[in-house]
């Protein structure tokens, strides 16, 4: 039998902030490390799914719908539910998937102790790095709450924070033609669209994810992770695909 997940706390409506993105896309974005990423290039067709609140029982589905359309995602992982799901985090990493940090118990970060950030941050590295064998590069606060102390604490441990530019709200479960459009309704170059393989019945976002992953294909957008895309708006192309 499956650990069931009890449900993360569902999330006030986060505001991301917007995208620090250069007007003239000839221009280099320049490398700050304590700067949110929320968006890539939008003079590059390309955009990352990003699956928060994981792993859970609805991961292997994920993985499996991604590994179909040889395309790849960003997974902010719960450090809890890393150690009931080791393998979810290692087959996510072996099939070419980014494994990134989401605290280890989703909370509030910017209502905790700095003591307390570190040790929701730095606890959820070490158990990346045992499972996978590498330290994560990239972090995603809960609820998308993020402040300056935060974010100083997130530069130190290494960190780049993450937020996105399209919000599915699939959490809600509105049901998967509504995931489906909220993503296909308004994405463009360089969108980070977040996802949930974790925190609840997520069966409506796999569901949703064959037919996000077609329609963006179709509108021309190369699928990547979340280094690629950033790697990428730092360079001002797109890599070739290698194969
Ligand atoms: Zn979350």
């Amino acid at each position: 039998l499956a650990v069931t997940p009890t449900s993360v706390p569902s999330a006030p409506k986060p505001q991301p902030t917007q995208a620090t993105i250069a007007d003239n896309p000839a221009t280099v974005a320049p490398t700050v490390k304590n700067d949110v990423v929320a968006q890539g290039s939008s003079a590059l067709p390309e955009v990352a799914l990003t699956f928060d609140d994981g792993p859970s029982m609805y991961t292997p589905q994920v993985l499996n719908i991604l590994q179909q359309n040889s395309v790849h995602a960003t997974f902010f992982c719960v450090g809890e539910w890393i150690q009931y799901y080791p393998s979810y985090v290692q087959q996510e990493y072996s099939a070419g998937n980014v494994v990134a940090n989401h605290t280890w118990d989703h909370p509030d970060l910017t209502t905790l102790s700095s003591t307390d950030v570190q040790t929701q941050i730095s606890k959820t590295s070490a158990l990346i790095q045992q499972t996978i064998g590498v330290q994560p590069t990239l972090f995603r606060p809960p609820y998308g709450a993020i402040n300056d102390s935060v974010k100083s604490q997130v530069a130190q441990m290494n960190l780049t924070p993450i937020l996105w530019s399209i919000d599915t709200e699939d959490w809600t479960r509105p049901g998967s033609d509504a995931i489906v459009k909220a993503v296909l309704s308004q994405v463009g170059n360089g969108d980070v669209i977040l996802m949930h393989d974790g925190g609840g019945d997520r069966s409506q976002t796999v569901a949703a994810l064959p037919r996000i992953i077609l329609g963006l294909q179709q509108r021309g957008l190369k699928l990547v992770t979340m280094p690629q895309l950033i790697q990428d708006m730092n360079a001002g192309t797109v890599a070739p695909t290698l194969n």
